[in-house]
């Protein structure tokens, strides 16, 4: 087998899409397609403002830049995390403050943040590992009992749901990433979410140069100039084209996933009752969008044993998150010196499967493939199933 561990879905529709956008007169960004496609994003999440971005790294930087985060400031979010939303904080010159996760679905525990809140806490800043939601209704209630804001890193929550709506529309902000390792994607690319004007209206202005052009093109204004700071997050219209074509298949994309998805699940169930690895927990408040599929195994070591075998199996298998904390950067730089035993274990016994639509077909046999290598390498004496 030569299983990679992600491939990016895209075929005819997405190559027509680029040609026909090639042709237009209009390469730079907030063209016609863009246009289009935020009031389409508008419609279909039921947002107010969904402004496109280059990514959703700088969906976030402008998420702290709309809300003057600033030195002094502190902002909290999961250890267990991707480096965007901390960078963020940290380009503003703010602290971010690293927050336990839940073991069950890896998402921050919402307990944990309230441990955290100090008078210079301004935000707090969510993801939803996978794709499931976080316990939103906890986090909304600390939001509004100590009056901070709340910022979805939505990167991994296109098309998934809490209670029905749409992950990135929940809190006060949301950003979404169209990267090609994401459900939906333009190759780069992200989106600014939220139903509040005001924060809507600076993120226009940080996100076209620090200018009033939006509103000068909507005939608000006569002629535009710098208003205020900012910088160019502004997707040409040549990856817009490829996002729109995109968002007309994910409900293809999202089936695809699911049966991938189930297919990996049913097949590893029996370990999972056994207690010899661990799955993904999906609350019933959250309907996932299948952005990935991980297991723990109960000790590091088995973990790294079982991402060796696999890989000589040729089925590319990845761990996921150095945390933050730990990190060279939150050490040596920022000084963490938090003890987050949850993060560390769940960090040192993940493994992801490759997931993506191309694997329908092939699902079945790399699950198979994965739980004969599985039940080798349980049944040698290396590993410590008697601790369990
Ligand atoms: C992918 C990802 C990002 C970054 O997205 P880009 O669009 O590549 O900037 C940020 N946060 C999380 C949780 C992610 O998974």
């Amino acid at each position: 087998m030569d299983i990679p561990f992600n491939k990016p879905y895209v075929g005819d529709a997405e190559r027509e899409a680029v040609a026909k956008a090639v042709q237009q007169d209009v390469l730079h960004g907030d063209g016609p397609i863009t246009e289009r496609v935020q009031e389409r994003l508008q419609d279909w999440l039921d947002v107010e403002w969904a402004l496109l971005t280059t990514s959703c790294t700088h969906a976030l930087e402008m998420a702290m830049m709309t809300l003057d985060v600033g030195p002094g400031d502190e902002v909290i979010m999961p250890s267990f995390n991707f480096v965007s939303s901390a960078n963020a904080v940290v380009l503003q010159g703010a602290t971010p403050v690293f927050a336990e996760i839940r073991p069950d679905t890896l998402n921050v525990d919402p307990a944990a943040v309230e441990e955290k809140i100090t008078d210079d806490t301004v935000a707090i800043v969510p993801i939803h590992y996978g794709g499931v939601a976080c316990d939103m209704e906890a986090l909304l209630a600390l939001g509004e009992q100590y009056d901070v804001t709340i910022v979805e890193d939505a990167a991994q929550g296109v098309d998934a749901y809490w209670k029905d709506q749409p992950l990135g529309t929940i809190g006060d902000i949301g950003c979404y990433s169209f990267h090609d390792t994401k459900n939906v994607t333009s190759g780069e690319g992200g989106a600014f979410l939220t139903d509040d004007d005001a924060i809507a209206k600076r993120a226009e202005i940080i996100r076209e140069k620090g200018t009033n052009r939006s509103a000068f093109y909507r005939g608000e204004v006569d002629k535009y100039s710098w208003v205020d700071e900012g910088s160019s997050y502004i997707p040409s219209d040549l990856l817009v084209a490829l996002l729109e074509a995109q968002l007309d298949r994910r409900d293809e994309i999202k089936e695809k996933r699911k049966q991938v998805w189930t297919t990996y699940r049913k097949a590893l169930r029996p370990l999972a009752d056994e207690g010899l690895i661990e799955l993904q927990t999906i609350p019933d408040d959250a309907d996932p969008n299948y952005h990935l599929f991980y297991l723990r195994t109960n000790t590091p070591e088995e973990r790294d044993e079982l991402l060796t075998a696999l890989k000589e199996e040729g089925i590319q298998a990845t761990f996921h998150y150095v945390p933050l904390h730990s990190s060279p950067y939150g050490r040596e730089t920022l000084g963490c010196t938090a003890e987050l035993p949850v993060t560390q274990h769940c960090s040192e016994t993940l493994i992801r499967l490759p997931l993506y639509p191309q694997l329908q077909g092939e699902a079945r046999k790399i699950a198979e493939a994965v739980l004969s290598t599985l039940q080798r390498k349980f049944s040698k004496a290396s590993f410590n199933i008697e601790q369990k």
